[in-house]
């Protein structure tokens, strides 16, 4: 079974997903990724946006196998294989689950430090989707 994300909503996420887009909040600080209207930190309603460098760490992963992920990611698993999602803690503070790329599963640590790369994600209602993936950085 897959996750259905209809092209509006897609569309609507192209800034944080082409760019890495987030909001830092103008009263605190605070920074957010995906971005926020309203800082959950403070309560104010004035951010700023904000371009994340896209390097992080590794706090964790886990490796999809063939039949675990959603339908979506079907022809990527035919073509790669078993490939791995990680929970990236981005230098600027937020934590964002991404797939790795470039990158074997079995070689993959915690703690691995990674960079974030524009890469298609699969293809659907006729448009290829593109968003972050992470590699490491060597
Ligand atoms: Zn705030």
């Amino acid at each position: 079974m897959g996750s259905y994300i209809s092209l509006p909503s897609y569309l609507n996420t192209i800034e944080q997903r082409y760019r890495l887009g987030g909001k830092r909040c103008e009263k605190c600080g605070a920074i957010f990724f995906p971005p926020r209207l309203i800082c959950s930190e403070c309560g104010h309603n004035r951010m700023q946006k904000i371009k994340l460098s896209g390097n992080g760490t590794v706090l964790t992963y886990t490796v999809i196998a063939k039949g675990a992920g959603p339908t979506e990611f079907d022809d990527l698993q035919n073509m790669t294989g078993d490939y791995a999602v990680a929970l990236v803690e981005l230098e600027e503070g937020p934590t964002v689950v991404g797939q790795m790329t470039y990158c074997e599963p079995k070689d993959l640590k915690i703690g691995q430090k990674v960079r974030a790369v524009l890469r298609v994600l699969y293809e659907q209602e006729g448009v290829v989707r593109y968003s972050y993936k992470f590699t490491p950085i060597t």
